[in-house]
């Protein structure tokens, strides 16, 4: 892949420009260091990178290696209603009731997650609703153009997929009841077109007959492989100096000077600044920084299939199922999914087979064999809206709590946690991300 770094706006450079020693260059340790090496913190060390800082990651398992590994592959840029509203808190009793269905509370971590639930069914209540709806929609304008950018300077634009989606309706009263949310994407510009029998058919062919309306999302967009897109965007942020740690960080020292990272292996790292980009496990360290933030995980399922398994033209939405079904470069990826289950409990891959039994239904010509099942864990809020801001403590900032949505803002995070860093004013107004707005 040819990295082609051009300043295309403030705060960008080519990597072969000249900037002036780092602390690093000087043995003063880290000018930045990041915890995290999924998709959010690879773009956050990418776009520190093009500005000219030195940054490191320290990540205990490798580059994109967890949750960003296996997602489904969505920029879904069109995806901007808050989970918890009301036409999916009608479906909770249905699903809870099938224990393999599209939403699961193993018994035993309810008591810990009550808390959770209670701040999710209250960010449902309209006022809530509509501003995280707006932050999000906000979120989503940023989140393409910072993709699209990224993905020219970092030469991977052509691992992007343009071809929409399409979501699929059993019945005329589940396409009604989903009437409401494409009214208010409606109201935020997102273009979509509903579609029934040829127009649906040539959109994908081989559907099951069970479905009776479909909705084509034009502008959704996937990648080839959410893995070899966050291994190739640090291809380019390592051409531009950006280095990774293999070290799990024990703790975090503060100080008004800078941080110091208390490794595993008993040794220490000194930075100016530190990113917290851990996804799911973020609230661990934010806790012994005195930041108690309600992060939970929705853990997700799935099976990727070999490419030959069906034809599919674009990622196909069963919304009433709680699964997508994505074609990548390599494979066909079945899941989707929510596991309120903690970040303890070993994966139930009775998930990913419930899921591809019914996608063997709704395609009825898709080969089921030869899959490599996967579980990923969701690091989510109950506004639906990740963290993005400064720590109580010092020279700290957050970036975590994206949810379904992490490859999809993961650009536009780095951006506002570059301009966060750097002092400059970010193109957002981040009140609605703020750590303690809990
Ligand atoms: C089934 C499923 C489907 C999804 N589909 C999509 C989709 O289509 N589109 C989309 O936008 N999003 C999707 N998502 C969500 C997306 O995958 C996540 O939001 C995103 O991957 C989170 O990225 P992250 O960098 O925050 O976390 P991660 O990728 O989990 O990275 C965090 C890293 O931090 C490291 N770490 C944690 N603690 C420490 C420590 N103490 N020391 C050192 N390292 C540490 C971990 O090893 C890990 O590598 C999906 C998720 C799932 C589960």
């Amino acid at each position: 892949m040819q990295g082609n770094a051009k300043p295309t706006e403030e705060g960008r450079r080519p990597s072969s420009a000249r900037r002036a020693p780092s602390p690093r260059d000087r043995g003063e340790g880290e000018d930045i260091a990041i915890i995290g090496g999924g998709i959010i913190g690879i773009c956050a060390a990418t776009l520190l990178a093009e500005a000219g800082r030195s940054v490191t990651i320290f990540d205990r398992t490798g580059i994109c290696e967890e949750t960003s590994s296996g997602n489904a592959a969505a920029f879904a840029f069109s995806d901007v209603l808050p989970l918890a509203h009301k036409g999916m808190i009608r479906q909770l009793p249905r699903w809870l009731a099938d224990p393999l269905g599209p939403l699961a509370i193993p018994p035993a971590y309810l008591p810990k997650l009550l808390p959770w639930l209670f701040r999710f069914w209250r960010a449902g209540a309209a006022r809530h609703f509509e501003a995280s709806l707006a932050a999000q929609a906000g979120m989503m304008k940023l989140a393409e153009a910072e993709w699209m950018g990224l993905l020219d300077h970092s030469g991977t634009r052509p691992m992007l997929r343009e071809d929409g989606s399409l979501e699929l309706y059993e019945s005329e009263a589940e396409f009604r009841a989903s009437l409401s949310g494409w009214r208010a994407r409606e109201r935020f510009g997102i273009g979509f077109r509903h579609v029934e029998g040829e127009g649906m058919a040539a959109l994908q062919p081989g559907l099951s007959p069970r479905f009776v309306k479909g909705t084509f999302v034009p502008g959704w967009k996937t990648v080839a492989d959410p893995k070899l897109l966050g291994k190739a965007i640090w291809a380019y942020a390592e051409r531009l100096g950006a280095r990774f740690e293999h070290a799990r960080v024990e703790r975090i020292g503060t100080g008004t000077n800078g941080v110091t990272l208390m490794l595993a292996d008993g040794t220490a790292r000194k930075a100016k600044q530190l990113v917290i980009a851990a996804g799911a496990w973020s609230h661990l360290l934010a806790k012994d920084l005195g930041d108690r933030i309600p992060l939970e995980t929705e853990r997700g399922y799935n099976t990727t299939l070999p490419v030959s398994a069906f034809d599919v033209k674009r990622q196909l939405i069963f919304s009433g199922h709680g699964f997508v079904i994505t074609p990548l470069e390599t494979g066909l990826r079945v899941g989707g999914a929510v596991e309120l289950g903690g970040i303890e409990r070993a994966p139930n891959f009775a998930r990913s087979k419930a899921m591809l039994e019914k996608a063997k239904r709704f395609l009825p010509g898709l080969d089921p064999s030869g899959g490599r099942e996967w579980m990923g864990f969701r690091p989510s809020l109950p506004d639906s809206l990740p963290v993005i801001g400064r720590a109580r403590a010092p020279n700290i900032v957050y970036a975590f709590g994206h949810g379904h949505l992490g490859l999809t803002q993961a650009a536009a995070t780095g951006r506002l946690i570059r301009d966060l860093l750097l002092g400059q004013a970010p193109p957002l107004d981040l009140t609605p991300f703020r750590p303690q707005r809990f």
